[in-house]
């Protein structure tokens, strides 16, 4: 077994990194030990290897600045529209490699820093990931932003900066145990804050309303501090900016009833009001509603200061300009945003002086929302109680936008009670809430789902009554990721083998795949990519082996299922194909088994309990299967401890087959399964979410498809889903429950999975026993495939050539024509001088907060 090539000699070989020409190398060299010396202030003698990660990171950074504020004057001079992506999420992970890939410099610092007597990939491994979110959704935000930038969009993404990110997993005698995750620790070189421009919010506080308009008053304030971090587009010079926010208490906080005793309290109660940016909600789809109004108010406010600094809102007379806010658009990333609806008629209103009519058109030209889920639990709803208290005029801003709603409604549907009712934005049955989505439709130009499928669901479905009456508003985006992290910096080695035979202009038109079609036969391509894939398997079977001292066999078969923890994702349906695997093996140990290693992971909510229990399970099925000396190397089963994006980005390469088999009607998209196709896995899945699309681009015979279809999951439900029924008639689902209930598993605590037997057994919302049997066939076919590399590999050249679709460039070109009205541009901005003028730099940059 040869040792894999390292990624340092392996760049050595490829074009696509950029030019490691001499001068560049020794200018870089220069700059880090500059950085080394005067920013970290070390030498060679003392300097740790964060030190060297941080003197690389400035010095990368460098390359940056120019860029960014010549894009951003750019904007300043040519007055373009606004995209404005708010989000509570940004799921970045790190930051180094992407920069150096999007500005072609990653050649240049390898040799750099191999010359310096430094490895590249330690330094790389210092740096914190940026966890900013939970899951899909963040992630989305993320590639979102790289995407943007490489069309030239003038964008923006607006979120909080969490002080603590999701939390980190550590596993403990097979259960999660949740740590902080204080990524801030030694300070984020990526970030530049800017307390010149702290905006206050405000909370609290009463309602006036005099002749000459409303007035908020006696509220308290909270101030907005923004930190802004660059989005290099891929090698066209544009630099983005995503501002996040950190809560800061106002320094009178309270201190005006002090006294000595009151005055310490006051200091310490800043803690309060600053808690607003302090944690992540690790809750999937479940946020805090403080920390939302924080976000919109403060994004707000810089949206109409930047409006009104355009030539657009640059008039003697303000109030007519307000008609050119269609130089703005705002895209709500899910409900979690969706306070910009009422604050922004707030503003128009109470502060720009504008009727209802007028504030309320400009409004819902310039807001459209994403519905990233149809699972009931997460569509959000707040109580009025809390609205009352916490924002009282934005709840009579929702009354009247309601009471105008339900007027058309009544008008075009008279004396139909019950429509008014489902419609309605305020749920009147038990505790009064106000419903999310129902303003976010409502307050909103354009509504979207994340794929075909579920834009299709959402019509029919959950938001069926505001089809009716407004059809146009509602749109597919099918999402996307961006193949730069998710192949050029995460699999090299595959972006380079692609590029020998296509070029690499598909790294900015991923529709080019489709080119590969050509060598779906060519003998040399089809074991360049077999190897490349080997490779990947090796090096994370080490890592595997290095970080955790677990032994894998790089030659099985790499079936991974990574994911958040969910019982609609259907863990646990893979972990009855592992016990079964398991005892067919045990049965029969001298059939010619296909050697499998399963991995499994991601992270459940800290509260959820059923998600806990499957960690737990797939911990302990582990441990049985692992010892087993009469299954040996067939079959391993290993939990990946604490899933986020840098991990992502390592096993996804290495990866044989993708685990994508949610209940048909329940993941909106998907953007894993996505990944695993562009980095030559091959998918088992069900016909949900994007999935559905993958087996359209790639083939269906190029997938391996089971299971319930959404109207086979509907005839279920219609009929009455009785788990006991498959339970009796099949006799390998029989034998498993028996095991995980009879505590085969858990010889100590037969009773430890009574709970996940029980809801499988008697309330399973997402039927996990009725697509048993089809699984299990289908992984028999996966198995007996992959005894034929060449046939495996075809198959995966398939799917590669497929995935020109997955592209968040496409979904973003997309929302930019349908939705944002806006034109999307491969264009070079050109690196010309900086500023010509002092005083136009100067003027910009009190303009644009640079
Ligand atoms: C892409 C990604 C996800 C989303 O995965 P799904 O399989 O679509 O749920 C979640 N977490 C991380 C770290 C990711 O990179």
């Amino acid at each position: 077994m040869s040792k894999p090539l390292t990624d340092q000699e392996k760049r050595k070989q490829i074009s696509v990194r950029g030019l490691a020409g001499v001068e560049n190398v020794a200018e870089l060299k220069t700059n880090f030990n500059r950085h080394l010396h005067f920013t970290l202030v070390k030498d060679r003698n003392v300097a740790t290897k964060r030190d060297y990660y941080f003197a690389l990171a400035h010095t990368v950074r460098d390359h940056l600045v120019g860029r960014w504020i010549r894009t951003q004057q750019h904007y300043y001079e040519k007055d373009p529209k606004r995209v404005y992506y708010l989000s509570l999420e940004f799921y970045i992970g790190r930051t180094l490699q992407n920069t150096m890939v999007n500005l072609a410099l990653e050649n240049a610092c390898d040799e750099a820093i191999y010359q310096l007597g430094l490895d590249m990939e330690e330094l790389q491994d210092m740096e914190e990931d940026a966890g900013l979110g939970n899951g899909g959704l963040g992630r989305l935000a993320a590639c979102f932003l790289d995407s943007m930038a490489t069309l030239g969009l003038a964008a923006y993404g607006y979120g909080i900066r969490y002080e603590f990110g999701i939390f980190n997993q550590k596993i403990v005698n097979g259960w999660q145990a949740e740590e902080a995750d204080d990524w801030l620790r030694y300070g984020n070189p990526w970030e530049k804050a800017r307390p010149e421009y702290m905006r206050p919010v405000h909370f609290y506080g009463r309602v006036e309303h005099h002749p000459d308009g409303v007035k908020w008053v006696d509220t308290q304030v909270v101030l907005a501090l923004p930190y802004d971090t660059p989005v290099p587009g891929y090698r066209n010079n544009i630099v983005n900016t995503m501002r996040l926010w950190s809560a800061k208490a106002p320094c009178e906080f309270h201190l005006k009833d002090f006294n000595v005793g009151g005055y310490i309290q006051a200091v310490l109660d800043k803690n309060l009001a600053e808690n607003i940016s302090r944690v992540l909600y690790p809750n999937d789809n479940v946020r805090r509603v403080h920390t939302w109004y924080f976000v919109v108010a403060a994004t707000l406010q810089d949206i109409i200061r930047r409006f009104k600094a355009s030539k657009f809102g640059s008039t003697e007379v303000v109030r007519p300009s307000f008609f050119c806010f269609v130089q703005v658009a705002i895209q709500l990333n899910d409900t979690h945003p969706a306070m910009a609806i009422p604050e922004l008629m707030r503003i128009l209103m109470d502060d720009e002086k504008l009727s209802w009519d007028t504030a309320w058109d400009i409004t819902v030209c310039t807001c459209a929302y994403t519905n990233h889920t149809v699972l009931p639990e997460a569509l959000e709803r707040w109580p009025v109680d809390l609205f009352q208290n916490l924002l009282p005029r934005h709840l009579e801003i929702i009354y009247e936008i309601n009471r105008r709603h339900l007027e058309r409604i009544s008008a075009l549907y008279p004396g139909d009670h019950d429509r008014l009712r489902r419609m309605s934005l305020v749920e009147e049955d038990g505790q009064k809430k106000i419903n999310m989505a129902h303003l976010c439709i409502v307050g909103s130009h354009a509504v979207n789902g994340v794929a075909q499928i579920h834009s299709d669901i959402i019509k029919d479905t959950v938001f069926k009554d505001f089809y009716d009456v407004d059809p146009q508003k509602f749109q597919n985006k099918t999402n996307g990721i961006t193949p730069r992290r998710w192949l050029v910096m995460c699999n090299p080695g595959l972006a380079e083998v692609i590029a020998e035979r296509i070029g690499e202009d598909y790294i900015r038109d991923l529709s080019q795949m489709k080119n590969l079609l050509k060598f779906v036969d060519d003998d040399a391509f089809i074991r360049d990519i077999a190897k490349v894939k080997q490779e990947s398997k090796m090096k994370f079977a080490m890592h595997l082996e290095e970080q955790y001292k677990v032994k894998i066999n790089p030659h099985s078969m790499f079936d991974v299922q990574v994911k958040r923890i969910h019982e609609y994702k259907r863990q646990l349906l893979n972990c009855l194909h592992i016990i079964t695997l398991y005892n067919r093996i045990k049965k029969e140990p001298n059939k010619a088994w296909t050697p499998r290693t399963i991995m499994i992971g991601g992270k459940a909510a800290p509260g959820y309990h059923t998600a806990k229990m499957i960690i737990k399970l797939i911990t302990a099925i582990g441990e049985v299967v692992n010892n087993d000396s009469v299954v040996g190397v067939r079959l391993k089963v290993i939990f990946l401890e604490n899933y986020r994006v840098t991990l992502a980005e390592k096993v996804i390469p290495a990866a044989d087959l993708s685990e994508q088999i949610s209940t048909a009607g329940t993941e909106a998209s998907g953007t894993g399964n996505m990944k695993f196709m562009l980095n030559g896995a091959l998918t088992i899945g069900t016909m949900d979410g994007a999935n559905v699309e993958m087996a359209e681009e790639a083939g269906e015979e190029n997938l391996f498809i089971f299971g319930m279809r959404v109207k086979d999951v509907e005839a279920l439900d219609k009929k009455g889903y009785d788990a006991m029924e498959y339970y009796n008639r099949i006799p390998e689902l029989k034998q498993v429950m028996d095991q995980i209930s009879g505590g085969f598993f858990s010889p100590g605590e037969p009773d430890q999975f009574k709970d996940i037997v029980k809801m499988l057994m008697h309330h399973d919302r997402f039927k996990v026993f009725a697509d048993y049997e089809d699984y299990i066939k289908c992984q028999e076919k996966v198995s007996a495939l992959y005894k034929n590399t060449k046939e495996w590999t075809k198959m995966v050249i398939h799917n590669i050539a497929g995935c020109g679709k997955f592209s968040s460039d496409r979904t973003i070109a997309q929302y930019a024509r349908e939705i944002w009205d806006m034109e999307p541009s491969l264009e070079k901005i050109a690196l010309t001088e900086l500023a010509d003028s002092c005083e136009r730099l100067r003027r910009h940059c009190f303009i644009e907060g640079l």
